[in-house]
């Protein structure tokens, strides 16, 4: 049995934002690679900030990216008497005192006059921080409810937690943390710091750089997979060149010593890669299945949808889209009965009227196809380019734009047949020279 024990301890005031679920995920990969615990632990003694909406979604977001816990989740909120305890032994120790505010009566911690506090750091070695401006410490609030620096550790002590694994940006509370281990008389566990995300500006990762919550992810039509993988990849890698890699690859790979020191950057080219990835590697139905939960969600489709037609439909396009949203994008003009021109597409592929009298004749030959197969679309196609004495490309670009809006689609014969013969007739009865 492993002794390590590792904690995620959220503060449930805001959404499960992705730097904070690269830190649960590091901490989780540590605990699993290492056959150690992984504790959650959720910081909400801030009874007015902390919010039961923000609880669950954190949660939801942390199940549904394969991040399990163990042991039962522990409630700052519900420990208030422990730290209570902690704080009055202390005062006991005369190690703290009380301190008369106008609110009521606070603890502050004694702290000795240190210029520098020296700790090492499983990612950053040695670390150095300036502590000569550190006052006696608060511990407890005059409205009874303990700080962060103290519940934190009073809780790390008391759950055995042996590395702190959590973002850099609490490097300047370790030294106070310290403080009170040293005053409580326990041994610290080891601290891993791991550095920042940072948008491409290189500026501290903020909605300006993109979607910031595992939320939107999980609705924009991110594969959970390719989101761990993502965020594995932002302040690790395995030390050669591959990038997509399974959770259980990467929880064989996984070191706090291979973490990096210099922030990572958040490149969603490199998400929507991946996904791209998954999605051409996952068999087809399943593929299916996940798309039609996101459009029946989206009511694109209704629950008793047509399988078959959708499964074709994603089969065309399984190469071709990175997430849900730029499935729908793309294949807008087979969920719509009308389309939308692209502008450019038009005027460069609708622009002459030999094009408008090749496309009405071509809506002739498909009237007569009772078969609406790719296949015998394409027969059609075929013999009206050579009846006509005219490329099949000619007959081609324009029907893709005229029939989907678009100037790029999967393949025409397959996009024809989707459409289906109706709604194609239609469009092509409906087409008009553009401008
Ligand atoms: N509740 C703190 C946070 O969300 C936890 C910090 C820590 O891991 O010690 O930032």
């Amino acid at each position: 049995m492993s002794d390590i024990r590792v904690r995620f301890a959220p503060s449930p005031t805001g959404y499960l934002h992705i730097g904070s679920a690269r830190t649960a995920l590091f901490n989780w990969l540590y605990a699993r690679s290492q056959g150690g615990k992984f504790i959650l632990r959720i910081e909400d003694t801030d009874l007015e900030r902390s919010d039961s909406k923000y609880l669950d979604e954190i949660l939801v977001s942390l199940k549904w990216l394969g991040m399990d816990w163990d042991e039962d989740i522990y409630y700052q909120s519900k420990r208030f008497d422990l730290y209570r305890k902690k704080a009055e032994e202390l005062i006991k120790e005369e190690k703290a005192y009380y301190e008369e505010t106008e609110k009521g009566k606070a603890v502050r911690l004694k702290v000795p006059k240190e210029e520098v506090i020296t700790f090492y750091d499983i990612v950053r070695d040695k670390i150095d921080v300036n502590a000569d401006t550190l006052d006696d410490l608060v511990i407890m609030k005059s409205d009874s409810s303990p700080t962060y620096n103290f519940a934190c550790v009073v809780d790390d002590i008391d759950m055995k937690i042996s590395h702190i694994i959590r973002g850099d940006d609490h490097i300047a509370n370790t030294p106070k943390q310290l403080l009170v281990y040293e005053a409580l008389g326990i041994k610290p566990p080891k601290f891993a710091h791991i550095p920042l995300i940072l948008g491409e500006d290189k500026s501290r990762m903020s909605k300006r750089h993109g979607a910031t919550s595992i939320a939107e992810y999980k609705d924009k039509g991110y594969f959970p997979e390719a989101l761990v993988n993502f965020l594995a990849l932002m302040g690790w890698s395995p030390k050669d060149d591959r990038e997509k890699l399974s959770v259980d690859q990467i929880i064989k790979l996984f070191s706090l010593k291979s973490i990096n020191k210099t922030a990572a950057m958040f490149n969603i080219k490199k998400l929507d890669w991946l996904n791209g990835e998954y999605i051409r590697d996952i068999e087809l139905d399943k593929l299916t299945d996940f798309v039609a939960e996101h459009l029946i969600k989206r009511k694109i489709v209704e629950k008793d949808y047509d399988r078959q037609w959708l499964t074709d439909v994603i089969k065309s396009y399984k190469t071709r889209f990175i997430n849900i949203d730029d499935f729908i994008e793309k294949t807008s003009f087979l969920f719509n009965e009308e389309i939308e021109l692209e502008q450019e597409a038009a005027k460069e592929h609708l622009n002459s009227e030999s094009t408008i009298e090749n496309l009405k004749k071509l809506k002739e030959k498909l009237e007569r196809l009772s078969d609406f197969s790719p296949k015998s679309i394409e027969e059609a196609v075929r013999s009206l380019s050579d009846e006509l004495n005219v490329k099949a490309a000619e007959i081609i670009h324009p029907a893709r734009v005229a029939l989907t809006g678009k100037s790029s689609a999967a393949g025409i014969f397959e996009v024809i047949s989707l459409i289906g013969k109706e709604r194609t007739i239609k469009r092509l009865g409906d087409v008009s020279l553009a401008h």
